[in-house]
């Protein structure tokens, strides 16, 4: 058995799962054909031609470039905001935009050499943010293609709070991309998103780190774990609480069913990493079920 099938017997999926995400396909599916697919960053309305992004945000998107913590890869240089232009950004940018004009593998970008985005790898970079310095993690090392600011936090808000789920398209996509130099070498076997109660859930219709790790998980082909991981406390929302309270909040918070064991290289999947409390909880509830190496992927880093 190769490790990617034990990931995939792992998953564990329920045949009632099964049939409730085969229904959210087919509504999605209509709901697509009566509401057109929106631009996750302005909201406007998309062409045929645009599959993730409009053309004007496409050219204005930007990526957390240069060096990053070896860590949570946050930047350790000062970032550039959406919308500002410079040379080099309109050079790597277009990469982006023509890359997803033509479904381009994004890794040629990152190999040609003039104005393309540079992403020290983690060997190359041996500096740690502040943060990390200060607080140990319990992942292994985590990355985020985007700063959770402008544009990228009112979408990832729409994501959440807003109904609009269909925006995972744009950020699953975002962090293979994005992603691709720390996913070539961790190899995980299994995504798991960090799942939100199931009360929350059901008042919200679905859970957005799931349906970014589903994005991601078709890019890598890489299994997604959906039932298996489950938050059994009700938790305070996190951004009202400082680093240490968010800790013990957040203590015994996830739980991995019975029967469902984890294989060695996971990969935790969130929209936002704030203080890294929550990924940490979860990676040692993954570790106590088998996991040996457990990583980090957010759409944004706050
Ligand atoms: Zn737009
Ligand atoms: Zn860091």
């Amino acid at each position: 058995m190769t490790r990617q099938d034990e990931g995939r017997k792992t998953a564990g999926k329920t045949a009632e799962k099964t049939a409730e995400r085969a229904g959210g396909r087919i509504r999605e599916r209509i709901l697509s054909a009566v509401y057109p697919r929106r631009c996750p960053l302005c909201d406007g309305i998309l062409s045929g031609g645009e599959p993730f992004l409009c053309r004007k945000c496409a050219g204005k998107v930007r990526f957390i470039r240069g060096p990053v913590c070896m860590k949570c890869g946050a930047p350790l240089a000062e970032q550039q905001e959406y919308g500002a232009e410079s040379r080099e950004d309109q050079a790597s940018d277009r990469g982006f935009r023509e890359g997803q004009e033509r479904g381009a593998d994004f890794r040629k970008e990152k190999n040609s050499g003039q104005g393309c985005r540079e992403i020290l790898l983690p060997e190359e970079s041996a500096e740690f943010c502040p943060k990390c310095k200060a607080v140990p993690h319990a992942f292994v090392q985590g990355f985020a293609p985007f700063l959770y600011r402008g544009e990228i936090r009112q979408s990832l808000m729409r994501l959440k709070y807003g109904n609009r789920a269909e925006y995972a398209r744009f950020f699953g996509k975002a962090l293979a991309v994005y992603g691709q130099p720390w996913l070539e070498q961790w190899n995980v076997q299994l995504l798991v998103p960090v799942p939100v109660h199931p009360s929350r859930e059901r008042r919200r219709g679905y859970n957005q780190a799931a349906e970014i790790a589903r994005v991601l998980g078709k890019e890598i082909h890489v299994p997604v774990e959906e039932d298996g991981v489950c938050r059994v406390k009700n938790t305070k929302p996190q951004k009202e609480l400082t680093g240490r309270m968010r800790r013990r909040n957040l203590q015994g918070a996830f739980q991995v069913r019975a029967g469902t064991r984890m294989p060695a290289r996971v990969l935790i999947v969130d929209d936002i990493f704030t203080t890294g409390a929550t990924v940490d909880e979860l990676a040692r509830t993954l570790y106590e079920s088998g996991a040996q190496e457990v990583y980090a992927a957010c759409a944004s880093m706050d």
